[in-house]
C-alpha cells in the first residue's frame, strides 16, 4: 500500500515507518520538524536499506497538503503529527488546539477529496480520563480529559466519528495508546524530547547518563501496590507493529473501530525505577516529591480486542523495554544532535 505518515520523523512514527516498510508498503512523510530531527529518517533509511521519501510540510497548510496527495495518491494514512507534551498544553491551550485540532481538519478535508478515505489515528488512553474500570477497555467512555492535549485528542476523536457517520466510505481506525517507551534494538533511534523530559522513562534515562541529578517520583501516597502511579509500558517497536496489523487485518473494510494498544500490564514507578536498574546494571537516584497536578493512580488496558480482531499482542516486557530505551540514550546522550 501507498501510505501517507504525517509526523512520520518523530519518536513513533519513525519506528512505524520501519516496521511498514519491512513488510513491503511504499511510505511517503510529512513533518514540518517542529519536534522531530531529519536524522532519524536518515538513521531509519541506514536500518531498512530503503530511502524514505519526505516532504517537509505543516499538515495545516492546505496546498502543501494538496500537492502531497496529488503526487502521491495514498490508499492510505497514519496520522501521528501533532503536539503532546502535557504541561505545555495547560500553559498553550490554543496553540494544541490548533495544531492538533485545526491540522486533523485540512488533513480530513484534503484526503478525502483526494479519495483516499483509510486513516489510522494516533489517540491516547488519556482520552479515558480518569477511567471507570480497570483493565481499560474500548467501550469505557472517554472521560473528563485532564489537560487539553487530551482533550484535543478526545475532539479529534470525535471529529472523525462524525465524519465517518456522514461519509461512510471513510475507514478509519483510533488507536489508544498507553505508554509508549523503548526504542529500536540498533540503538539508532528513539525518543528525543525537547528539554527536560516530562515523562518516566526519558527522565530515567537522562539520569542514567548523568545529564540529570536524580528522578522526582511524583507520589508515593496512590492506592496502588507500593504507593506510587501505576502504568502499562509499551514497547514503541510492539506499537508501530500495531498499525501493520491494522493495516493488514481490516484495511480496506468501512467503519471506525477504536483498538487499546497496551500490554495488559501495570507497573507502578518503582517498578521501572527498579527494573532499568535492574536490566542495565546502573543506579538511578531519586526522591520522592509531591503528586503531579492532573495524574491518575492507576492505568492499563485490556488489549483483548486488538489481539482478537488484529492478531495483535505486545511482546517485549518491561527489561526489554528498559534495555532498549538505555542503549539509544547511552549511545545517543545528546539525541540527534550528536
Ligand atoms: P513526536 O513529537 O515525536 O512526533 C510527532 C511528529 O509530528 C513530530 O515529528 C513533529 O515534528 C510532527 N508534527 C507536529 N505538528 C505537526 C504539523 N502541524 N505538521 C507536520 N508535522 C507535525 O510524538 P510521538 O511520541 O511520536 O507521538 C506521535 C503521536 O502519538 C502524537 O499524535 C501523540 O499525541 C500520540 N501519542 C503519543 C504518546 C506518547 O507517549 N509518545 C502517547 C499517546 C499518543
Ligand atoms: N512520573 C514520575 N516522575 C517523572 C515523570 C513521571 O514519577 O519525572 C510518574 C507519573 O506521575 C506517572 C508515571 O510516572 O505515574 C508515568 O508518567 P508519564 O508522564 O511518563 O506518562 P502519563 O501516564 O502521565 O502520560
Amino acid at each position: 500500500m501507498k501510505i501517507l505518515v504525517t509526523g512520520g520523523a518523530g519518536y513513533i512514527g519513525s519506528h512505524t515507518v520501519i516496521e511498514l516498510q519491512a513488510v513491503g508498503h511504499e511510505v511517503v512523510v510529512v513533518d514540518n520538524l517542529v519536534n522531530a530531527d531529519l536524522v532519524s529518517l536518515k538513521r531509519v533509511e541506514r536500518i531498512t536499506g530503503k530511502a524514505v521519501p519526505f516532504v517537509e510540510a505543516d499538515i495545516r497548510d492546505r496546498e502543501a497538503m494538496e500537492q502531497v496527495c496529488q503526487t502521491y495518491c495514498f490508499d492510505c494514512c497514519i496520522h501521528f503529527a501533532g503536539f503532546k507534551a502535557v504541561g505545555e498544553s495547560v500553559l498553550q491551550p490554543w496553540k494544541y488546539y490548533d495544531n492538533n485540532i485545526t491540522g486533523t481538519l485540512v488533513l480530513l478535508d484534503v484526503l478525502g477529496k483526494s479519495g483516499c478515505k483509510n486513516l489510522i489515528f494516533s489517540s491516547s488512553a488519556a482520552v479515558y480520563g480518569e477511567p471507570e474500570t480497570i483493565p481499560v477497555t474500548e467501550t469505557c467512555p472517554r472521560g473528563r480529559c485532564a489537560n487539553p492535549y487530551a482533550r484535543s485528542k478526545s475532539i479529534q476523536e470525535q471529529i472523525m466519528m462524525d465524519m465517518q457517520k456522514a461519509d461512510p466510505e471513510w475507514n478509519i481506525v483510533l488507536l489508544r495508546y498507553f505508554n509508549p517507551i523503548g526504542a529500536h534494538r540498533s540503538g539508532m533511534i528513539g525518543e528525543d524530547p525537547k528539554g527536560i523530559p516530562n515523562n518516566l522513562m526519558p527522565y530515567i534515562t537522562q539520569v542514567a547518563v548523568g545529564k540529570l541529578e536524580k528522578l522526582s517520583i511524583f507520589g508515593d501516597d496512590y492506592d496502588t501496590v507500593d504507593g506510587t502511579g501505576v502504568r502499562d509500558y509499551i514497547h514503541v517497536v510492539d506499537l508501530a507493529k500495531g498499525h501493520v496489523k491494522v493495516l493488514d487485518s481490516i484495511a480496506g473494510q468501512c467503519g471506525l473501530e477504536i483498538f487499546n494498544l497496551g500490554t495488559g500490564v501495570g507497573y507502578s514507578v518503582l517498578d521501572v525505577v527498579r527494573g532499568f536498574e535492574k536490566a542495565n546494571n546502573v543506579k538511578i537516584l531519586y526522591e520522592i516529591k509531591e503528586r503531579r497536578a492532573g495524574d491518575i493512580a492507576v492505568c492499563y488496558s485490556d488489549p483483548g480486542k486488538a489481539e482478537r480482531m488484529l492478531g495483535w499482542k505486545a511482546e517485549y516486557g518491561l527489561e526489554d523495554m528498559c534495555r532498549d530505551s538505555w542503549n539509544w540514550q547511552k549511545r545517543n546522550p545528546n539525541g540527534f544532535t550528536d
